[in-house]
């Protein structure tokens, strides 16, 4: 049957017939407690892994193989060795058709921990489903996505829809836990998979910004972070001694952090906002329609806002950099008093950054400003600069997508097809650092297609995947592959 004669009205059809099924199957899933950033679960992952590669290829007739981890082994503290759980590869259909697209989906399979004595209402590795909602660990993610995938691509089967395109797999295990491995099989083990023939990415492991709009998003900010060390003494000191006699550290380092940013939020370190992409009249118009709602924001976080006005405050959670003061390691702060003058103090504060800021010349941007008001206080204490970022070439930058490219025209369109309306182009104040990594390797473009809502409560507590957003979003999956041009 051909997609657009008839067939995706019978993929929809058939969706909405099978939806007891397919909860029963995402509820097999949730039954592995595949929490990767313990030990004792690590089997788990592991069975995950393979459990998903038997279903792909039993189901569809995929080609699936494991990978190993090219981390081997991992040590925990408490004397613990596991190894890594496999990354999770895969092509199909068996033979691609040099005419399609191919594109590379990518999901992972490992969860959060969750225990009933984290304030769940029901066991967190059982589906329970209430009121529309499916609550359990992994619902949302990214156990439902990953497995809307393979329910498309079954229901297409089933009806013999041909399928639009050709597709790459990369589920991983490690997710949770910094993708341990992930990058090594990207650019090392495997690197012809990823980096020969792949047309575009998609990966659904975000969330809707609301509780109703579906979104395509398009920008994710990157981070750098630096420690700020100051050094005054080679031990503690008694106030009531040594206060009034030397230079003290911590009156050091408030005065440096002072000099970062400004009540306004904004960045005082020259040249910051250089590389800033400006914003285009497009980009301005496009944030009007966006259904954010900025009391509802405040009012679940119980944050004031620097600017009672939604543009200001979504540019400032994706578009624009922002600098935050994390935390003092070793300064004084249990409850009581305690006259201690602290050797040494750790500031810590990261800066979150956005195109086409390149987080090499930040670094030396906040070195240079450190290195001024240094001199400016003209104090002899020790003081230096540590950039924790990470080595890697390309960590830290941000996301760009091109939201007028193929993925997002097949998202769009997939988008009005499922809900009847168009979806938000939004952007994300965080990091998906697998984003970029694909980006790079494939050299080809990526899409963020989610399925969950802004309230899916991924990493917390009762953690649920509206059946609403499961079932509409087998159909976003397949009706966005099938609308790939
Ligand atoms: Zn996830």
């Amino acid at each position: 049957m051909s997609w657009s004669n008839g067939g995706q009205e019978k993929f929809f059809e058939h969706v909405n017939a099978n939806q007891s099924e397919y909860i029963q199957h995402l509820r097999k899933w949730v039954e592995i407690p595949s929490v990767s950033c313990q030990s004792n679960t690590r089997p788990e992952v592991i069975q995950m892994m393979h459990q998903a590669k038997e279903e792909f290829i039993e189901t569809l007739g995929a080609k699936m193989w494991l990978v190993d981890n090219p981390k081997g082994t991992q040590f925990f503290a408490d004397g613990e060795q596991v190894p890594y759980p496999p990354v999770l590869l895969g092509t199909y259909p068996e033979t691609f058709d040099p005419a399609k697209k191919t594109i590379l989906l990518y999901g992972h399979l490992d969860v959060q921990p969750a225990k009933m004595s984290d304030g769940w209402d029901t066991e967190p590795f059982q589906l329970i489903e209430k009121d529309g909602k499916m609550f359990g660990r992994g619902s949302t993610d990214d156990k439902g996505p990953v497995l809307g995938w393979l329910l498309a691509l079954k229901a297409f089967k089933d009806l013999d829809i041909e399928l639009n395109v050709n597709l790459k797999f990369c589920f991983e295990g490690m997710e949770e836990t910094g993708s341990v491995g992930l990058s090594e099989v990207i650019f090392e083990t495997c690197p012809e998979f990823f980096n020969t023939g792949v047309d575009g990415t998609c990966i659904s492991d975000n969330y809707w910004l609301g509780t109703t709009k579906p979104c395509l998003t398009y920008g994710l900010r990157g981070i750098g972070y630096w420690h700020l060390t100051v050094e005054g003494a080679s031990r503690d000191l008694h106030s009531g001694v040594f206060g009034g006699t030397c230079h003290e550290a911590m009156t050091d380092l408030v005065y440096l952090f002072s000099s970062l940013v400004n009540q306004k939020g904004e960045i005082l370190i020259p040249g910051i906002n250089d590389d800033v992409a400006p914003v285009t009249a497009e980009e301005d118009a496009s944030y009007d329609a966006i259904d954010f709602c900025k009391e509802e924001f405040k009012a679940s976080n119980g944050i004031n806002l620097i600017k009672e006005d939604k543009k200001f405050t979504l540019m400032g959670r994706w578009r624009n950099p922002s600098l935050s003061l994390h935390g003092i390691e070793g300064a004084f702060y249990e409850p009581g008093e305690k006259t201690v003058i602290p050797r040494r103090v750790i500031g810590k504060f990261s800066i979150r950054l956005v195109p086409d800021m390149k987080p090499a010349k930040i670094h030396q941007l906040v070195q240079a400003h450190i290195d001024e008001q240094v001199k400016k206080l003209g104090t002899p204490n020790k003081i230096w600069l540590t950039n924790v970022s990470g080595s890697e070439a390309g960590h830290g930058e941000s996301w760009y997508g091109n939201p007028s490219g193929f993925l997002f025209e097949a998202g769009k369109t997939a988008t009005k097809m499922v809900y009847g309306q168009d979806p938000d182009m939004t952007r994300e104040g965080g990091s998906i650092p697998v984003t970029l990594e694909f980006q790079n390797a494939t050299k080809k473009p990526v899409i963020l297609l989610p399925m969950g809502a802004a309230d899916d409560g991924a990493h917390s507590q009762n953690e649920k995947l509206n059946v609403r957003n499961y079932i509409e979003g087998v159909k976003l999956l397949g009706t966005f592959l099938q609308e790939i041009k």
